[in-house]
């Protein structure tokens, strides 16, 4: 029978009635207390938008850590204000090293990993 998963919404043929998601993926996304937003949506800007500064290295994978962070609905919301700037930041400087050619501050942005 056609049913809705209970995680993404797709429809999808439920073999019993008591299957509720069309994927593995979808039943440990919702054992985890994921959201039912799409998955990886602050990961998915992030890195279109260092794509268009081409930017990589040590600041771009921070800055991907930084949005996973957010993107992971277990992230407590009171965290998210702080998580938001440090990614800002982190997409700043990833870009203006691309810019001005210079090396990263990888133990400031570990450190704000760490303590933010
Ligand atoms: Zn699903």
């Amino acid at each position: 029978m056609l049913k809705r998963c209970v995680t993404c919404g797709d429809p999808f043929d439920g073999a019993s009635n008591r299957a509720k998601y069309c994927s593995a993926e979808c039943r440990s996304n919702r054992s985890n207390g994921a959201a039912r937003e799409p998955v990886g949506a602050v990961s998915a800007a992030t890195r279109v938008e260092l794509e268009q500064a081409q930017a990589s290295g040590a600041a771009a994978q921070v800055a991907l850590v930084l949005a996973a962070r957010l993107d992971d609905a277990t992230t407590p919301a009171s965290a998210l204000p702080a998580l938001a700037r440090q990614l800002g930041a982190a997409i700043d400087r990833a870009c203006a090293i691309v810019e001005g050619g210079k090396r990263s501050h990888i133990d400031d942005l570990l450190e704000e990993l760490l303590h933010g």
